[in-house]
């Protein structure tokens, strides 16, 4: 795969831009202010002569779309959509400031190095780049740099599919994340995301019978109840479930026979954790069950008072053909005896997990321009166990794939490991790679 300096050089000045307005969505409506990112894009894709069009759903939360018409109304449509905001950071854990976009011994640092304005600068200079070149193809591109990813689409991707499906709509859809090299025990592997899970957030509301802190023994106390529910959400094999996204990848990790039956048994696949590293196996279990995850508690109003009400959140993220009745059902079954002391409710609309199939022209020239990248190396189709703005456009009917494309120094452990994590940063072979992949991609699909 040839990459071309100039454009690598393109998008690594447009990443660092993009690090330093600091777009962060702390999940508030007014945060995120992705007008400044938006603003940016803008210019770059004005400078090559395309028009764009402004969506602005509230004061700030900009996306932008811009659209290169092909010349066969039968041929494929192509989005590249990446996202422009960012999650929070702590800065006083970063060894660099996390919004300088400073280019240090061949990376970028900084908030959205990795998660994800790398590939939303690469597919911006990649489109200005064709706009450019002039050359018209059988098949239409868009490019959508969307606002408020990170906290679930709602001024962004889940509001523009629901209102401007007619500007958006594609038959292929590419965004975040894959092309990651992830050395697995059967060699190395090129993630590329043909799935994700799920949301179902429910919110336990615990109930007791208030009393004085004085007098403990015997008492109906919200908390001691939360305990033994929290305690019963960590059981093991709560929420497993083998599906077929897990035997594709239990196939493509290309283990020892052995390996692949405890793998795929729902009552042995926890044996495998212990033999796998850390950040393996979390994706493993991830990969193999509906989780629940106790993440945020409120309750108790005064130290000798003992509490009557406890709220517990969970993180509940479903796996493929789980829906929120199952979810519902799994909770009971939990539950059991404390059910009548336990209310369920669920705080947000949830979605269930979205899946788009493998053979397909585009995920056939993924596959090709990944190996070639990284020879030896084979592609194998992976469950993204976050959320991405993917599963609007699998709900609304497109294919939707997570890519990118990573040289050897971002493996898929690292990349894990800085995703939303401290210290994210980006090698600049990764962003002259993915660059170059939207190219060669849109040269395979659109012809
Ligand atoms: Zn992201």
């Amino acid at each position: 795969m040839t990459v071309d300096d100039a454009l690598t050089g393109e998008t690594t000045e447009l990443l660092q831009t993009l690090i330093r307005n600091e777009c962060v969505n702390d999940g508030t409506p007014e945060s995120g202010q992705e007008t400044r990112n938006a603003d940016v894009l803008t210019s770059v894709l004005e400078g090559a002569g395309l028009d764009l069009q402004v969506y602005e759903p509230l004061p700030g939360r900009r996306s932008v779309l811009t659209t290169i018409e092909g010349t066969d109304p039968q041929a494929p449509t192509l989005l590249l959509m990446g996202h422009t905001d960012v999650v929070p950071v702590s800065p006083e854990e970063w060894r660099e400031d996390p919004f300088g976009g400073e280019l240090i011994d061949g990376e970028v640092w900084g908030r959205g190095a990795i998660d994800m304005l790398n590939l939303t600068a690469s597919m911006a200079v990649a489109v200005r780049e064709l706009a450019r070149a002039g050359r018209r193809r059988r098949g239409t591109l868009k490019y959508l740099a969307v606002a408020d990813e990170e906290a679930s689409g709602t001024y962004g991707a889940d509001w523009l599919t629901r209102n401007h499906w007619d500007d958006v709509a594609a038959d292929y859809v590419l965004t975040e994340f894959g092309g990651v090299p992830a050395d697995l025990p059967g060699g190395r592997r090129l993630v590329i995301a043909t799935s994700e899970k799920g949301l179902a957030w429910r919110r336990l509301v615990v109930h007791g019978t208030p009393g004085h802190g004085s007098m403990p023994w015997a008492a109906d106390n919200a908390l001691l109840t939360t305990a033994e529910v929290v305690r019963r959400l960590s059981a093991e094999g709560l929420g497993v479930r083998i599906t077929d996204a897990w035997r594709e990848f239990v196939g493509a990790m290309g283990l020892p026979e052995e390996f692949d039956e405890v793998l795929l048994d729902p009552g042995r696949v926890r044996e495998a954790f212990d033999f796998l590293d850390l950040p393996t196996a979390k994706y493993c279990h991830a990969a193999t069950h509906t989780t629940f995850s106790p993440n945020v508690v409120h309750g108790g109003s005064k130290t000798n008072v003992i509490p009557d009400r406890v709220e517990l959140d969970l993180d509940v993220r479903t796996l493929p053909g789980v829906t929120g009745a199952d979810v519902d059902a799994m909770l009971a079954e939990l539950l059991g005896d404390l059910s009548d002391r336990v209310e369920v409710t669920a705080p947000a609309s949830g979605r269930e997990a979205t899946q788009s199939p493998t053979d397909t022209p585009l995920y056939e020239a993924l596959v090709r321009r990944v190996e070639a990248a990284h020879p030896g190396a084979e592609a194998a189709p992976w469950m993204n166990v976050g959320a991405t703005d993917a599963a609007f456009f699998r709900k609304a009917g497109a294919v939707a794939y997570g890519a990118g494309l990573f040289g050897p120094a971002t493996s898929l452990q690292e990349f894990s490991s800085r995703f939303h994590g401290h210290d994210e940063r980006v090698d600049v072979e990764s962003l002259g790679l993915s660059t170059q992949l939207w190219l060669d991609v849109v040269d395979d699909l659109l012809a």
